[in-house]
């Protein structure tokens, strides 16, 4: 009898984890924004060539990393965020599994410069296929750069598989702006093959909204806003006239991080019952403010999908938030005095 069971080599358990993290150019994007965001930045720029095919590179202004921990950073399960279980349960940074950039790096050629502002001089560390191919110091300016090259040049199948150039930017259009959209306070641009495509000056949410979905928003948005002891709600909806046939832009983030809901998309059609047709959609974007030990939102890597403890209560105020909200706006007299 002979044993055959063997640990996997960390560049092939990396692989397999980057095929859950890493769907596209565009789920690399969100993690480097959100690493960044996580660093504190006040500033991130975004640069991509060919779709994110070739290249997705984000320059932030954040804390960066030492030396050892730029190495660090592209370990599995390596991560400063979380250190114990409990942590798990109070959440406040967007990252915590620590899989990111190993995953990235497991599947494209990725050059990192990052600095500390007390030191003098930064760390230049490309990694290609899980393995670290050069290590200097660099002169660089404080926060971190992280470009990511040819995305699944060692995944022919995932390679060939990706979109054509219009779906794969699209789809890191809807990321960008995502992230951009809850962080109102952060300066963010993007760059596609050297065309400014956005530049997002600091400010409010209304003016991000704008900034992002154009112009044609000013002046169409209701301030929401509701408070109780389970949830706070604050963020804008479009007035019903201003509804559109097609699906339009719909966005929930539930502390500040973008999910998917139709459970609560449901609570605010419903509150706009009676104001739109049937067949057309409001514009929201809804913030909602949760105590994390309410929420799971270790359901999947990509964490887009979450649970919360008390559904139902949720969605009761999130509707009756959002439906009154059109109510202080609306213009038409109602003719109910019985109140
Ligand atoms: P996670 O975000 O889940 O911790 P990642 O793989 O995304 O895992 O990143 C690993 C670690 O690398 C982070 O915990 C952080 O300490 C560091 N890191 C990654 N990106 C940046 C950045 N832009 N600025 C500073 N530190 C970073
Ligand atoms: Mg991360």
């Amino acid at each position: 009898m002979s044993d055959i069971i063997q640990l996997l080599p960390d560049a092939i358990a990396n692989q397999i984890a980057a095929g859950e993290v890493v769907q596209r150019p565009s789920s690399a994007l969100k993690e480097m924004m959100e690493n960044s965001v996580d660093a504190g930045a006040t500033e991130v720029q975004v640069m991509i060539k060919e779709a994110g095919k070739m290249l997705i590179q984000v320059i932030d202004n954040g804390k960066g990393m030492s030396l050892t921990d730029a190495r660090m950073s592209f370990e599995r399960h390596a991560t400063s965020k979380i250190r114990k279980s409990e942590d798990l349960f109070a959440i406040k940074t967007f990252g915590f599994r620590g899989e990111a950039l190993a995953s990235i790096a497991a599947v494209a050629q990725v050059e990192m410069k990052t600095k500390q502002s007390e030191e003098e001089l930064g760390t230049l560390l490309f990694v290609e296929g899980s393995e670290v191919k050069k290590q200097e110091p660099v002169v660089c300016p404080d926060g971190t750069s992280i470009a990511v090259k040819n995305l699944f040049y060692n995944v022919p199948a995932r390679r060939n598989f990706l979109k054509s150039n219009p779906v794969e930017m699209k789809h890191i259009v809807e990321e960008f702006q995502r992230v951009a959209l809850s962080y109102p306070e952060i300066k963010f641009s993007l760059m596609q093959n050297d065309m400014e495509l956005f530049r997002l000056n600091p400010g409010k949410l209304s003016q991000r909204i704008v900034g992002i979905f154009g112009k044609n928003y000013q002046g169409k948005l209701v301030a929401c806003q509701e408070d109780t002891p389970h949830v706070k709600i604050k963020g804008y909806v479009g007035k019903p006239e201003n509804a559109k046939k097609s699906r339009g832009e719909q966005y929930f983030f539930v502390n500040n991080r973008y999910i998917k809901s139709n459970y609560l998309h449901h609570a605010v059609s419903n509150a706009y019952e009676g104001l739109i047709a049937s067949d057309q959609h409001p514009f929201y974007v809804l913030f909602l403010e949760i105590d994390p030990s309410h929420i799971d939102i270790n359901v999947h890597p990509t964490k887009t999908e979450i649970k919360f403890d008390d559904e139902r209560t949720i969605y009761s105020v999130v509707r009756s938030g959002v439906k009154q909200a059109l109510g202080a706006h609306n213009v038409v007299p109602t003719l109910d005095f019985s109140m």
